[in-house]
This record gives structure tokens, C-alpha cells and sequence, in this order.
């Protein structure tokens, strides 16, 4: 037997054991956490999830997905440099077919940094129109003028300073469909959300749905960049596809609840900061933001998504941001008060310069 088809062979033979498994799961709710965060998680033949890990020094931060077609390999999310390569060995390990699309799920460093890597390997990045435009807004030193966020995020990543940044050239407005027969996958732009460019990847047959930053399992969401009104309603979408099997863009994957659960967390913290801070001045309002969170906290389904106290505390900059959204106005107090939290938690996302 030759390496290739010995490596077909494997390939398939850990399909097939996989299969059994996943045919029950698929079948009920699948337990939140159950896969190992760094192994290549099969959720059903030829689809695989891999769980990053929130932090500055992990090679893979965000989740990824790969989707092995008849003739080429599809792979969600590009992650950062490192994080790159380290998919496509898995993925070697696996199969020999070509890495031929990565698909950025938006333009954020931990999710489309690694571009030019899957390029050097033979892959072409794919994604929404809107990753583009954000791309043009934030990354200004790639478009000739001054230093963007990948020369930050470069100080602070040796990885990046061995490649460069390489927006997406396969483009869609509104969806892009794969289907070999076989296998399906629609990626699709639902609305504004976590960015201004977020796109799912949608396997209709299978019902499993990689959903980017849209939604995460854990208290990773950013909001900087995105709207969380409109979050909501994008969320609504999502809800709609009826999917079983949900692999956010960070955190263990989930069935469809952790969609509900997201959304839940954004409606209640609207609604928290539209009765207890609205009618606030700004100088008066931080004031709210802890009895906010305890609010939040003893709700047993969204509490996972409150930030702690702590260096990674992703709470007030969200608190700020439905402030500003539901008032026009910022929370000039708050703007100072945890830096060092509020550049931790971007910078996990691949954002310093916020
Ligand atoms: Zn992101």
C-alpha cells in the first residue's frame, strides 16, 4: 500500500469508528466542552472542529473548522499565522487532498491573519464582501497609509513578523455555496454582529453550523467593531437554521442553545443598562456596572458569558459599548478605567490598537 493510500486508508477507517459515535450524538444534545480544546474533534464524517485558545501565546486562538470534500479541503477561519500551520499539519495528517479554500469568518488577526499561509500551501482565503471593507477601514498600513493593526498586533506576535497580511481575493456578497454532492457547505452573511463582515458556515445536511465570533461559548465576546442591537437580530438568523451541532469562534463547541444562550446575554445586558443607566449621565453611570454584572451572574444560562474581574475582563467595555449604542453617547468614565482588561481581551482577538 502506498503512503497515500495508506493515509486514505486511516483517513477513512477513523471516519468510519467516528461515525457510530457521532450518529448517536447527532441525534441528541450534545454535552457543552466534550471535546479536548487542541485535538481535532471529528462531529461527523469528513468534518472536523479544533478549539483554539484564548490567549497572546497560543499558536491557535480562535476555532477552526475543515470540511474534507471529494477533491479539496475547505477550512473555516484562518487563524494566526502560527495557528495556521499548525491546522494544516492536522490536516495533513489526515489527507493528502489540497487545502484549497480558507475562509475567514471576519477580518479579525486571530481569524484572517493567517491568510498568506494557506496561500503559501496552495489555498485561496474566501469571505464575505464586508471583510474588505473592514480590512480597509482598520488595516490602513496594508492600504499605504499609516500603521494599522497589524503592525500593532506584529510587536506583540513573532509569528506575524515572518508573513504579511493577505485579504481574502474570492469575495461574495451574500452567500457562496460548496456541494460535491456530497457535502454542502453555505457560507453565509446573516447581518451585523460581532463586525460589520461576519459570515457562517452552514452544512444544511449534517446541520452543523460554524458560526465565527456571531457566537462564541464563553466570555470572549468583543464588541468593539460590531453593533449588539443588530447582534441580536443577526443572532435571530442564525437561531433560524435549526442547527444541532454549534462550533463558535471561541469555546467548546455546543448544540443549538449556545445560540439562544449568546443571545440571551445580549438582551439581558440591553436591557440591564437601558433601565439602570440610560437615563444616566455618563460620569454617573459606571457606577452601575458592577450591580450589572451581579445581575447577569445569577442568571444561570448567560452567566458563562460575564467576563471576571481580572485582567481578561471583557465586562465593562461591553457595558460601554450597549451605553453608547442605546444613548449616543459614550461612557467617558469608564473609557480609562480597565485598560489593561480592555487590551487583553482585544488583543485575544487580535486587536491592540482599540
Ligand atoms: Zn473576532
Amino acid at each position: 500500500m502506498c503512503d497515500l493510500s495508506r493515509r486514505e486508508f486511516l483517513a477513512g477507517g477513523t471516519a468510519f469508528l467516528g461515525l457510530a459515535a457521532e450518529t448517536e450524538l447527532l441525534g441528541g444534545p450534545i454535552p457543552p466542552g466534550m471535546a479536548e480544546a487542541g485535538a481535532a474533534d471529528l462531529i461527523a464524517p469528513d468534518i472536523y472542529f479544533h478549539e483554539g485558545h484564548v490567549s497572546d501565546t497560543a499558536d491557535a486562538v480562535c476555532n477552526n473548522g475543515w470540511i474534507i470534500f471529494e477533491d479539496y479541503v475547505l477550512v473555516v477561519d484562518a487563524n494566526f499565522p502560527a495557528g495556521a500551520r499548525l491546522i494544516i499539519s492536522k490536516i495533513r495528517s489526515l489527507t493528502d487532498k489540497p487545502i484549497r479554500f480558507a475562509f475567514d469568518t471576519h477580518h479579525h488577526g486571530d481569524h484572517a491573519y493567517g491568510n498568506q499561509v494557506f496561500v503559501e500551501n496552495g489555498g485561496v482565503p474566501v469571505a464575505y464582501t464586508g471583510v474588505i471593507e473592514e480590512m480597509q477601514r482598520y488595516e490602513t498600513g496594508y492600504y499605504g497609509n499609516k500603521p494599522g493593526r497589524w503592525e500593532e498586533a506584529a510587536k506583540g506576535r513573532a509569528d506575524l513578523r515572518t508573513t504579511r497580511l493577505k485579504p481574502p481575493s474570492v469575495l461574495f456578497s451574500k452567500d457562496l455555496i460548496f456541494d460535491d454532492g456530497k457535502h454542502r457547505v453555505e457560507l453565509m452573511h446573516l447581518g451585523v454582529a460581532h463586525t460589520h463582515g461576519d459570515a457562517v458556515a452552514w452544512l444544511p445536511k449534517e446541520k452543523i453550523l460554524f458560526t465565527g465570533d456571531v457566537c462564541v461559548n464563553g466570555p470572549y465576546n468583543y464588541v468593539g467593531d460590531g453593533d449588539v442591537g443588530q447582534w441580536v437580530a443577526t443572532l435571530d438568523a442564525a437561531r433560524q437554521l435549526g442547527a444541532k451541532v454549534v462550533c463558535t469562534g471561541h469555546g467548546p463547541r455546543s448544540d443549538g442553545t449556545v445560540l439562544d444562550d449568546q443571545q440571551a446575554f445580549f438582551k439581558a445586558l440591553r436591557e440591564q443598562v437601558g433601565r439602570h443607566m440610560a437615563e444616566t449621565a455618563p460620569d454617573q453611570a459606571k457606577a452601575q456596572v458592577e450591580s450589572i454584572r451581579a445581575a447577569l451572574e445569577a442568571d444561570a444560562r448567560i452567566a458563562r458569558f460575564v467576563g471576571e474581574r481580572g485582567a481578561d475582563d471583557s465586562f465593562p467595555p461591553q457595558v460601554e459599548k450597549v451605553y453608547e449604542e442605546l444613548t449616543g453617547k459614550k461612557l467617558t468614565a469608564l473609557v480609562d478605567e480597565p485598560p489593561l482588561a480592555r487590551r487583553a481581551h482585544a488583543r485575544s482577538h487580535g486587536i491592540v490598537s482599540v
